[in-house]
């Protein structure tokens, strides 16, 4: 094979959840030649990317994502406008917490600029003196399943190729080229590859020898009824010292009319296999009656409007949790996560690189986390300090 014989192969991304489409498009924006593998299909509700919500917001504890919004936001209102539709619907999101993680929340808010309030009048919330109540004005919600779609239609309009049904079996790189290969014998080849393969990365990869500490845990999203009157808005309770990390959001979203989204940021379940995410036989009575029981207690805690006698609808979902035994959410995660994302060079083959582990907040980014990993696959510098997003830091823990 003569050295350069590989320039007109394409760069292939394996997945088409939110990071690989984004991926994907970073790349065609750029004039890539892009291949685009999925097993399934676009859109499908399989992986973590599905569903008429996530929320979008600067504030983070951990700078490294702060620092990752602006760009992230530009992005959003670009595909917005290139594909003329509303993706971002900004309602605020009112963080309930402890009265001492408000303080560490207003230090973040107040020193990045980002607009706050601490007026909540308006809300139905059931106010307490043993919370502590602030209002990030920029917060949102996006709509997940628009949002694939609108970047999916916006690489195929600048040119990019797309194949579903394309199940990643197995690849080699040869130094020069990168073959893929499906489980039905079809074979593509590359001249780099980027695998962000969600769930299904820490199976994909162990295949070549690389063992990443990633959990993969089932998720519930439930969604209940509320008074026709709440208006678009989110809700954020983050009581550490009690154990209650959930979302509620109330969005105008079409087909979810009158419902309250409620998402329990951590897991209930054991590990599962993506590939048998809904096996009964994997699952617990007791399981499903624990987290009723604690959503219904959080929503009378905080909440006036709800009706909390039961779930209208219940969605699965999947969270690719990374784990490096140091994070303050320790006690909410079986195996102490760090929740922090894996976005690095596969150690063995220098043209493959890594997207994995979003563990529950990687939808908000997505479009930087892109650009990232197309910096990483063009041989480009990143201006994020990547250390924290490497594999290297596994090394003491694993
Ligand atoms: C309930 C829930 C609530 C969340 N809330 C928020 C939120 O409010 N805000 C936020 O920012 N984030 C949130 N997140 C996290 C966010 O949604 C995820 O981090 C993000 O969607 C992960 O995207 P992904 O592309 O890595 O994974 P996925 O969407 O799972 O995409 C991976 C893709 O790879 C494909 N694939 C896997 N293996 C193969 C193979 N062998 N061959 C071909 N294709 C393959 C899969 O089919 C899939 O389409 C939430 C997640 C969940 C589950």
């Amino acid at each position: 094979m003569e050295p350069n014989s590989n320039s007109k192969l394409p760069i292939i991304v394996v997945g088409a959840g939110a990071v690989g489409v984004a991926t994907a498009l970073a790349l065609r924006r750029r004039g890539e030649e892009v291949l685009l593998l999925e097993q399934f299909f676009i859109g499908h509700q399989r992986g973590s990317s599905h569903g008429p919500s996530r929320i979008i917001r600067y504030l983070y504890e951990k700078e490294r994502y702060t620092q990752m919004m602006p760009n992230a936001y530009k992005l959003w209102a670009q595909l917005e406008s290139e594909q003329n539709v509303k993706l971002n619907t900004k309602c605020g999101i009112l963080n309930i917490s402890s009265a001492s993680r408000k303080q560490i929340y207003t230090e973040i808010l107040s020193k990045n600029n980002f607009k706050f309030t601490d007026k909540i009048d308006d809300l139905p919330v059931k106010e307490s003196e043993e919370f502590g109540y602030v209002l990030e004005e920029e917060g949102g919600v996006l709509d997940a399943n628009l949002c694939v779609r609108a970047s999916f239609e916006q690489f195929l309009k600048l040119g990019g190729k797309f194949m579903d049904g394309f199940k990643l079996k197995d690849f080699e790189d040869d130094g020069t080229i990168v073959t893929v290969n499906s489980e039905d014998g079809k074979s593509v080849q590359g001249r780099k590859l980027v695998l962000a393969c969600g769930a299904w990365a820490k199976k994909i990869l162990a295949k070549t020898g690389v063992e990443i500490p990633l959990e993969v845990i089932k998720t519930e999203t439930s969604y209940w009824r509320v008074k026709p009157e709440f208006t678009a808005g989110i809700i954020d309770v983050n009581n550490q010292e009690t154990g209650d990390i959930y979302h509620y959001y109330w969005t105008p979203v079409k087909e979810y009319q009158n419902l309250i989204k409620i998402s329990y940021h951590g897991t209930y379940r054991d590990e599962v296999d993506p590939d048998e995410r809904d096996d009964p036989e994997k699952d617990s009575k007791d399981r499903a009656a624990k987290q009723l029981e604690d959503h219904q207690r959080v929503i009378e805690m905080h909440f006036e409007g709800i009706d909390s006698s039961n779930p209208v609808i219940v969605e699965p979902c999947m969270y690719t949790v990374s784990k490096n035994g140091i994070d303050s959410l320790k006690n909410y995660f079986k195996n102490t996560p760090d929740n922090d994302f894996v976005l690095d060079a596969h150690p063995k083959m220098k043209n493959v690189f890594i997207g994995a582990g979003f563990s529950g907040h990687g939808f908000k980014m997505s479009p930087e986390t892109g650009e990232i990993l197309a910096n990483l696959a063009l041989g480009e510098e990143n201006s994020y300090d990547m250390s924290f997003f490497s594999l290297k830091r596994f090394e003491k823990s694993v």
